[in-house]
């Protein structure tokens, strides 16, 4: 028998969240059951609710930054056991036969990788994500939280942390590389963190002033605001990386422009519209403009023990759900740049529908 389980929705896309009732599948053999205690908030959740990128599929169950207990395992689980703490992140299911699987970039899956929500399992459910209090998620799929993360401060970390860590570490931030993290929210707060673990030098650059001393905090030694002109131009030509985070339009030339020679723009941020950028801008100075999306399973789990090792958490501000009408002012508090730096949900307070 599949069980039940509290979760917040999104009948529509203009539509506020409201507590349900979700099946959870009978566990296979392979299944893990988590009992989830907290669920990160995402600008992708949001971007999805509001049918921002288009293809959402209402109702919606959100969440894909889970931390949790295991609460039960199929006959056929040898990874976890009850009472392990884990974490899912962005994925649920991959074909784990294709090369792209099998190079640990379960994202690119041949197949169709399974996102952990708005998206159609391989028997064609619906997935439902991480913002209700229990999941059922193929071992293969799940991380070990390890010791030394709270989960608060672990849920993040299945996406903002892997989308982060990911591309740092491809584009080699590292001692005597400069890097910049443009937008500080919940990837860009992550960034910094990491960026400065590794051992870079890292500066941000956000609207204003107002988040400059929580950036020196996270690590960043300098802090731009974009709006001071002088700032930017001076900041010309000295980064060999920067990371940009941000959920809305940018000018993409301002920000090749602050690149060294052979530096790369590396863009994670995922706003609906196109951006445009001179062939010029990258072909003078050997210039990159590339991409990254979340991280495979094997390096989403490499990022949690770096994390540990390092004694890096998210910042999070914990939300209660049992008045639902939280939620709805959280996401608007996210769009306009307020969170700091992660609101994450106590899932115990999903009321009952
Ligand atoms: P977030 O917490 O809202 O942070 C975004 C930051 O962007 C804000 O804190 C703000 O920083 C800046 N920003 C927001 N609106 C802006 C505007 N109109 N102009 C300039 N800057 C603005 O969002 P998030 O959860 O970090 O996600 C960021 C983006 O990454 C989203 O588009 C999300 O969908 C995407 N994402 C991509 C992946 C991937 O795999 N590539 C994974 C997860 C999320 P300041 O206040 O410092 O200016
Ligand atoms: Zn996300």
């Amino acid at each position: 028998m599949p069980t039940t389980t509290n979760a917040l929705s999104v009948p529509a896309a203009s539509a506020p969240f409201e507590a349900v009732q979700i099946e959870r599948r009978d566990l296979r053999d392979d299944d893990v059951r988590i009992d989830i205690a907290f669920a990160g908030i995402c600008h992708s959740d949001i971007h999805t609710v509001r049918d921002e990128w288009g293809a959402a599929h209402y109702p919606i169950v959100t969440g894909h930054e889970i931390a949790g207990t295991v609460s039960a395992v199929g006959d056929g689980v040898t990874k976890f056991a009850v009472g392990d703490r884990v974490g899912v992140g962005c994925l649920v299911d991959s074909c784990a036969e294709c090369e792209n699987c099998k190079n640990g970039q379960e994202q690119f899956c041949l197949k169709g990788s399974v996102g952990t929500y708005n998206a159609r399992n391989y028997d064609g459910e619906w997935a439902a994500g991480g913002y209700s209090q229990q999941i059922v998620v193929t071992e293969r799929m799940v991380l070990r939280v390890p010791e030394g993360i709270e989960l608060d401060e672990a849920a993040p970390l299945l996406c903002a942390g892997i989308t982060s860590y990911s591309p740092l570490k491809r584009w080699g931030a590292g001692p005597g590389r400069k890097v910049a993290v443009v937008g500080v929210g919940g990837l860009g707060h992550m960034g910094v963190k990491l960026a400065a673990a590794m051992g870079a030098e890292v500066t941000t650059l956000s609207r204003s002033a107002d988040k400059a001393d929580d950036a020196k905090a996270l690590g960043a030694t300098t802090h731009i605001a974009t709006s001071d002109r002088a700032a930017m131009r001076e900041a010309r030509g000295s980064f060999d990386l920067v990371l940009n985070t941000v959920s809305a339009d940018l000018d993409m030339e301002a920000y090749l422009r602050l690149l060294r020679p052979n530096g790369a723009l590396v863009n994670v941020g995922l706003p609906p519209s196109n951006f445009s950028v001179k062939p010029g801008s990258l072909i003078i100075g050997n210039k990159s403009l590339s991409g990254s999306n979340i991280g495979g399973i094997d390096e989403t789990q490499e990022m949690l023990d770096f994390c540990a090792e390092h004694g890096i958490g998210a910042t999070i501000e914990r939300l209660d759900a049992s008045d639902t009408t939280t939620i709805d002012a959280a996401y608007d508090e996210v769009v306009a740049g307020k969170v700091r730096y992660r609101y994450v949900i106590d899932t115990a307070t999903i009321p009952s529908a």
